[in-house]
């Protein structure tokens, strides 16, 4: 059937045309890589197909949604840094959307396992559920859907992590920081722009190593996995020093010898020096079996046995399951840990002031790397040489339990299941785009602002309702039942098609907008340029 509301040009978008059409709908802000979704309106039992936005958060296959995701972190970033109240933050229980997201989520990790069942490509759905997860997140959700499987470990007393001997300030119950008065007579209230190196691992000039040889790239890999950790462990020393709730809005980005560094916008403010001191005292232990001798290598592998794990291919002996490694630790007297991770000696941290052009720019700095991926970056032949040699270095360092490489140094991962292969491991950290670091690239706390990612989108999309003059009204939440769209639907129009569809609806409510706001200005629409989306 032929949409007769569409233009005839829309109509006859060919594939053929299908790149223009893409290049058209980037230059409009619409999502290029829609994930189409049936629903189903409960009152009037109708089907509809609806092409969700991607969610790309820093994606260069869809810049649309990788551009929409940074404005909106801009903005959540604003919102909190200077904060002079404290933020209303009730835990809701959990919303239609937070509830829909995990169907969701079920679902594409059902189409996920099927597909890889037979074989096909996944990367495609890899990638929605990657999206899918930070979205969980942001809708408020804490960890993982899938849940801890296990109760937790509870490690040994003696091997608790010792807090570094920093100076303590007794507690105070506030996310806001101290406020000076001027000789004006003028209340400020500084915050800081503080920024966090790794160590070196051997001289860089202009981000590549002047020796790779000597070039230390397996501590840089250890310290790349392990470095979201040594982030929580900074945050505890920081509010234990401030003595206050403090509250960050932080990026993860590489730099240009590609190891992880941090950037964070910090509500309040504590002396320079005692944030480097903080810097100095921090460290993260890591408390894994060690992954130093390669006991399993080539075609002498672990082998499976159902109903028993992994054998020694020689002698048939079982391997440690991850939980009795674990326990052979604890054990240990003279255990060290696996790995200690610390900050390098770049320590730079600013003074800045809300709403002056300083705060503007460190915003920025906080985003710049929020629409590249690390892969992008790399520019030069060099450098991506560099780069193999850092994936190369990752490829069988453990990084996580659950992650096969164990095997190559004699422990079963935990969770082990046939198939395992050392080196084979499909963690995003192993990947050339994420270089060791899986964690997420955007962190903030709980207590940043009042609003979280999820209502900074909410009040965007009312701000363009009200604009067209239509309310955003209260919807049924048990209204609409989503399920995805099986692979290879034939009812599904090609994407161009639907492209186009977006790309018209976007262009009717920009030119909406402009008249209201020539209307609202008294000047010719004509000559109003566009309305950012
Ligand atoms: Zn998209
Ligand atoms: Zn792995």
């Amino acid at each position: 059937m032929t949409d007769r509301s569409l233009p005839r040009a829309v109509r006859l978008a060919t594939p053929q045309a299908r790149e223009v059409v893409v290049e058209v709908a980037k230059l409009h802000g619409v999502c290029i890589r829609p994930v189409p979704l049936k629903r189903l309106d409960t009152h009037t039992r109708q089907w509809e197909t609806i092409d969700v936005p991607c969610g790309a958060t820093m994606d260069s296959k869809c810049p649309s949604c990788a551009k929409r995701n940074k404005q909106l972190r801009m903005a959540q970033c604003r919102e909190g840094w200077h904060l002079d109240e404290e933020p209303a933050i009730t835990p809701d229980p959990a919303s239609d959307e937070q509830r829909w997201l995990i169907e969701f989520r079920a679902d594409i990790q059902a189409q996920r396992d099927q597909a890889d069942r037979l074989g096909e490509d996944t990367t495609d759905l890899d990638a929605v559920i990657v999206g899918l997860d930070e979205e969980i997140n942001e809708a408020g959700m804490r960890g993982n859907v899938l849940g801890r499987t296990t109760p937790k470990r509870s490690r040994s007393t003696r091997r608790r992590q010792d807090a570094p001997n920093l100076p303590k300030r007794t507690m105070t119950n506030t996310t806001l920081g101290r406020v000076f008065t001027g000789s004006d007579g003028k209340v400020y209230r500084p915050s800081l722009f503080v920024t966090l190196t790794l160590p070196s691992y051997g001289k860089v000039m202009n981000g590549t190593p002047v020796d790779p040889d000597a070039y230390d790239y397996a501590r840089a890999a250890r310290d790349a996995l392990h470095f979201s950790k040594l982030i929580d462990r900074f945050v505890q020393n920081l509010r234990r020093v401030a003595g206050y709730d403090v509250q960050y809005f932080a990026s993860v980005e590489p730099q240009k010898r590609l190891a992880p560094h941090l950037h964070m916008a910090v509500r309040g403010t504590l002396p320079r020096a005692e944030i480097k001191q903080i810097a100095a005292a921090t460290y993260h232990q890591v408390w894994w079996p060690s992954a130093d001798e390669v006991r399993f290598d080539g075609d002498h592998l672990p082998v499976w046995e159902d109903g028993i794990g992994y054998l020694d291919p020689a002698t048939g002996e079982v391997l440690p399951t991850w939980d009795q490694a674990l326990d052979q630790l604890d054990a240990d007297d003279d255990a060290q840990p696996a790995h200690v991770i610390r900050f390098g000696d770049q320590v730079d941290v600013k003074g800045v002031l809300a709403g002056t052009p300083d705060a503007d720019q460190c915003i920025r700095y906080l985003s710049k790397y929020l629409t590249k991926s690390i892969s992008e970056a790399l520019g030069r032949q060099a450098q991506r040489e560099h780069a193999a040699r850092f994936v190369d270095a990752l490829r069988y360092e453990p990084c996580s339990p659950t992650c096969p490489n164990w095997l190559r140094y004699g422990v079963q991962p935990k969770g082990a299941r046939e198939g395992m292969t050392p080196g084979r491991c499909r963690g995003k950290a192993h990947k050339p785009e994420h270089l060791g670091y899986a964690g997420r690239r955007v962190l903030v706390s709980r207590k940043w602002s009042n609003k979280t990612l999820t209502e900074h989108k909410q009040d965007r999309r009312t701000w363009v309702l009200e604009a067209l003059g239509q309310t955003d009204e209260a919807t049924d939440p048990h209204r609409y039942v989503w399920r995805p769209v099986p692979a290879g639907d034939a009812n599904l129009e090609p994407l161009a098609v639907r492209l186009l569809r977006s790309i018209h609806e976007r262009q009717r409510w920009r030119a909406h907008l402009r008249e209201l706001e020539a209307q609202a200005t008294g000047q010719d629409p004509s000559v109003t340029e566009g309305v950012a989306a």
